[in-house]
């Protein structure tokens, strides 16, 4: 897409692809490669105008999906980017993304691992101190979830791991990160939609996304009250076309038809909430959500 694109007085509704798509199951964690219709990360479309230059970044869930558009654009805007990931069959996608980070000029690098593990949460905050000096954004974006559709159907362990995978590791790179992050910094914790209007089909899920938004605010208060200088925001996305989908959503043909725009969102259409958080123009804004939600109401 052209710059002038952008700029351009096209209906959101009609910016991208429409449901249905075709049925395309992957395995847990799922892969960019076997999306159909491939997702947009801003690869080609996002502009960077300075915002984050000299910052240092983290991204968890970096390397597909949110978490990989919002690693190219703060690469663009200016900061280096570590990013982490859970599996081997992500390593294509992490490789990706960083490749993208280094076109951009900056530093890229990938720690792959289990942050349902503090050991892990803090090798990763011990990582970005060393190659960076400092941490200047914390984005807690990874999360597990698994559609069901009874409560009977949910293993104990499916419920455990899913708060340990999503509101566990937030307090570990939180507790992990704090130390070395500068008055100016900014946290930025990935909830959802579910968090308001939680989808029956992902309990658990909507329960940690709920946990998400309380966690957030309150360490916000805990963070400014202390004087440290670090916000602590988090972005609600509606639903956005990522390998989470169709590795957890059996009927993933229709993804998005619950919203005003009748479609999925794409990753490069959330990033800018990120950045924009992160940046300097967010200088008063703390304890937020700010969802990007396709026009899904959040009150
Ligand atoms: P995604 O699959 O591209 O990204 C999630 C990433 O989390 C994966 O790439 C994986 O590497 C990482 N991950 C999962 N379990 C992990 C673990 N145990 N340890 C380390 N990393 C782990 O999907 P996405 O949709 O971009 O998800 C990013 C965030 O957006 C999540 O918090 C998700 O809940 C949230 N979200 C997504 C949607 C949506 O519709 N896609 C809607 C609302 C919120
Ligand atoms: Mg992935």
């Amino acid at each position: 897409m052209s710059h002038e694109a952008q700029q351009s007085h096209e209906d959101p509704a009609n910016k991208y692809p429409k449901p249905p798509f075709p049925k395309k199951p992957q395995e847990v964690p799922g892969t960019e490669s076997a999306m159909d219709p491939q997702a947009d990360h801003g690869e080609q479309s996002y502009r960077g105008k300075g915002r984050l230059i000299g910052k240092a970044a983290i991204i968890t869930g970096g390397d597909s999906g949110i978490g990989k558009a919002v690693a190219i654009a703060f690469a663009r805007e200016g900061a280096d980017v570590l990013i982490s990931y859970l599996d081997d069959v992500e390593d294509r996608d992490a490789e990706d993304t960083i490749k993208y980070i280094e076109e951009a000029g900056r530093k890229g690098v990938q720690v792959k691992g289990d942050i349902s593990s503090e050991k892990h949460c803090q090798k990763i905050i011990e990582t970005a101190v060393k190659e960076f000096g400092k941490i200047d954004i914390l984005v807690n974006n990874a999360a597990y979830q698994m559609s069901r559709d009874t409560l009977q159907d949910i293993p104990a362990w499916e419920w455990e791991k899913t708060f340990a995978v999503n509101i566990h590791s937030m307090f570990y790179l939180c507790k992990a990160a704090e130390p070395h992050m500068p008055p100016g910094s900014s946290i930025i914790n990935t909830t959802s939609v579910n968090a308001y209007e939680p989808n029956p089909t992902l309990l658990p899920y909507a329960a940690t996304k709920a946990a998400i938004q309380n966690f957030t605010a309150n360490l916000s208060q805990i963070l400014l009250e202390q004087g440290k200088g670090i916000r602590v925001n988090a972005v609600a996305p509606g639903p956005i076309w990522t390998p989470l989908i169709p590795s957890t959503i059996p009927d993933h043909e229709h993804f998005g038809e619950n919203t005003p725009f009748e479609r999925p969102g794409q990753p490069v259409e959330v990033a800018p909430a990120y950045v924009f958080l992160a940046s300097e123009e967010a200088n008063y804004i703390s304890g937020a959500t700010l969802p990007v939600t396709g026009g899904r109401i959040t009150i």
